[in-house]
């Protein structure tokens, strides 16, 4: 539930339900805005009389959570979200954000490579798995460590913000150590110890929607990380499975309008998985910012005929340079800048 405080309610009496509700049982969330403060009670309702809170002083009114995601929707939070990742890169504001780099960290020179060339071209955040989640065991998993090593020392050699998957509750420290957000794929997006576990650090998380997920359901796996008191989510539509097979995903671009309807965290699209073939990652990463997108991830590398993973969707620097150009018109019209 969401007790609304009335306007201008003083610093005690907010504290004072908050005391009053913990002792109920109930998490408490408060949101303060300049005139009137919030709080989200998530607990079991059922065994509290909500009158009683009603009668406290500075309390308006007792309001029911209808959804089944309490902290991720928009009856608790009407305002958007804006998560700020660092050097002063934030989803959900003004400015799209752009993350590009490989889909695998492959070795020093291919990773330098990319980074220089995605950060001129205006990439904010550069991508690189470490660990890789692949359908085959025989295929290349990442170079872990190794890896998250080199990402962090491009990190601070080219100044950047860098991003990398983590697939596994064990390595949550180890990644959160050399990376600015954390990545949970597709394939995670119900590993709920993994949520809760990334939701016990102070990264913000990229949640990339599964792969057969209903919207729903993404939004109650990023209720999983807030509910550990992690607020910096940022959702992702990566595609999913449909009886399509021309494209290695379908793009549900309708998730980005729905997202903004029913949730104040930020949404971007993965054309890169969305399609699986770089010819196509143009067009739909031209239609998800028009759709009002908060930003773009997408597979860049230097050589993708050779590249370990994902070479087929991989756009060369250059075909990724005239995107970004392409982005700015149409990001304008939206009224936006990138
Ligand atoms: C990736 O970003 O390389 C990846 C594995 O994505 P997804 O989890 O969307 O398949
Ligand atoms: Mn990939």
């Amino acid at each position: 539930m969401i007790v609304v405080m009335k306007p201008f309610a003083t610093k005690e009496q907010i504290e004072n339900v908050e005391r009053r509700l913990t002792s109920l049982g109930f998490k408490t969330h408060p949101i303060y805005g300049e005139v009137k403060t919030v709080i989200g009670a998530i607990g079991d309702k059922s065994r509290v009389d909500a009158s009683s809170l009603s009668h406290m002083p500075g309390v308006e009114a007792i309001v029911p959570i209808l959804k089944p995601y309490k902290l991720v929707g928009r009856e608790l939070k009407k305002e958007p979200s804006i998560i700020e990742v660092g050097k002063g890169v934030a989803f959900g504001g003004k400015e799209l954000v752009v993350i590009a780099g490989p889909c695998a960290i492959e070795g020093e020179e291919q990773l330098y490579k990319v980074a220089k060339a995605v950060k001129k071209s205006g990439a904010k955040i550069l991508r690189g798995g470490a660990f890789k989640p692949r359908t085959s065991p025989y295929s290349f998993r990442g170079l872990e460590e190794e890896g998250l090593k080199l990402l962090h020392q491009v990190k601070q050699d080219l100044d950047l913000l860098v991003i990398t998957e983590v697939v596994d509750t064990r390595d949550v420290e180890l990644v959160s150590r050399y990376s600015d957000i954390l990545q949970i794929g597709a394939r995670n997006m119900q590993n709920f110890r993994l949520l809760s576990e990334c939701g016990k650090t102070s990264k913000p998380v990229l949640l990339k929607r599964g792969l057969s997920s209903t919207i729903e359901e993404w939004l109650m796996a990023a209720e999983y990380i807030m509910n550990e008191g992690n607020e910096s989510v940022i959702l992702c539509e990566r595609g999913i499975r449909t009886f399509e097979t021309a494209t290695r995903n379908t793009m549900d671009i309708n998730a980005v309008a729905v997202v903004k309807e029913l949730s104040h965290l930020p949404i971007i699209a993965d054309p890169s998985h969305g399609t699986g073939n770089w010819k196509y990652v143009s067009a739909a990463a031209r239609a998800f910012v028009a759709a009002g997108a908060d930003g773009l991830i997408i597979e860049v590398h230097p050589d993708p005929q050779n590249a370990a993973s994902d070479g087929p969707q991989s756009l060369k620097p250059e075909v990724f340079d005239e995107l970004m150009q392409a982005l700015k018109p149409i990001a304008q019209a939206v009224g936006r800048s990138i």
